[in-house]
């Protein structure tokens, strides 16, 4: 007989913090079901408040970064409670910027525009000896 493998347990973290909990990380999928059960219970959104939405949102890389936040925030509200504060200071934030005239999806209609004639910011590189 052997003894039973004692790192068969993970030990805690140096710092003391048990690692081996809830992890929130989630596929592109679940976001995809996430996103239109959300869409689907808003009644907040409306085209004739001047507030814009794309069927294809999944076309806008803003947009995907913005529900890949709010997902994550909404995953640790529903494990850790804290759902009034996801919508106040999560959803409604992004929202404001989401739903926008001038936000990712300012430019689609009933259908998707591709944003061809989007103009995108320019950065250039700071010279060598740049710094603060
Ligand atoms: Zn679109």
């Amino acid at each position: 007989m052997t003894e039973p493998d004692t790192d068969a347990t993970p030990a805690l973290e140096p710092n003391g913090y048990d690692d081996r909990g809830e992890d929130f990380a989630f596929t592109p999928e679940e976001l995809v079901d996430w996103v239109e059960g959300l869409v689907a219970m808003l009644e907040s959104v409306d085209r004739s408040q001047n507030q814009y939405w794309c069927s294809q949102w999944w076309n806008h890389p803003e947009a995907v970064d913005r529900f890949r936040g709010l997902y994550e925030q909404w995953l640790e509200a529903q494990a850790n409670g804290g759902m009034s504060s996801w919508w106040i200071d999560h959803y409604d934030r992004h929202a404001t910027v989401l739903f926008a005239k001038r936000g990712p999806f300012g430019e689609c209609g009933t259908t998707h525009a591709d944003k061809t004639a989007r103009r995108i910011l320019s950065t250039e590189h700071p010279p060598l000896d740049w710094a603060w």
